[in-house]
């Protein structure tokens, strides 16, 4: 998407780790304008999938998943990190390996609120190593629910999550794959 690609190039900043940082649009303050794009486009490229549920992973899912499912009119459930009181004791769980603290963390989502009638589509800001989309998918898959697929605002193909979901037969759209990056440049995919 030239116009994701096209911000990312203005706002982004490279940090060592390859880690880029776009907390002014996407994950620190939210330009709901420019998510409210990246939300219709994927609305685009799922809009025939029968989607009944997004799925993301707290915190910074939560922004592009919210417009998403606005987009299918549809409920979004994020999995939390923390268990609160309130969350009942039927859970699904899963662990997730952090990109940006390092650590391993469970995820968990109350057992009611994905169901085997739903048909899921996979929310997140970034797709790295592809921990997190594999927590959640585990968590589809546990629930007995459908997996329409993954869609995520920024891919970093050079590190492999991406293409390992999509040979194994994942459906995933990612609005910006970067191949490389330094603080110099940054090298998208066509
Ligand atoms: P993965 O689990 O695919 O290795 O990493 C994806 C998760 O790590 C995303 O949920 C995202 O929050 C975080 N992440 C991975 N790489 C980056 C990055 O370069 N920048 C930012 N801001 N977050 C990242």
């Amino acid at each position: 998407m030239r116009f994701l690609k096209d911000i990312i190039v203005e706002r982004g900043q490279v940090f060592p780790g390859d880690v880029l940082k776009v907390d002014c649009f996407l994950n620190h303050q939210v330009d709901v304008m420019i998510v409210s794009k990246l939300a219709k486009e994927i609305y685009k490229r799922f809009k025939d999938s029968g989607v009944t549920k997004v799925l993301t992973i707290e915190s910074s899912g939560i922004p592009l998943a919210c417009l998403v499912a606005l987009e299918f009119k549809v409920p979004f459930v994020f999995a939390k990190k923390r268990k609160t009181i309130n969350l009942t004791e039927d859970l699904y769980k899963a662990k997730v390996f952090s990109y940006t603290t390092g650590k391993y963390s469970d995820i968990m989502i109350a057992a009611e609120y994905i169901t085997p009638k739903d048909k899921v589509l996979i929310v997140d800001d970034f797709l790295a190593n592809g921990s997190a989309l594999n927590a959640l998918i585990d968590i589809v898959n546990e629930a007995g629910a459908g997996l329409v697929g993954a869609a995520v605002a920024i891919e970093k193909g050079f590190q492999g999550g991406g293409d390992t979901l999509r040979q194994n037969g994942i459906k995933v759209e990612s609005l910006a794959i970067i191949d490389a990056m330094s603080p110099e440049k940054i090298i998208f995919r066509d």
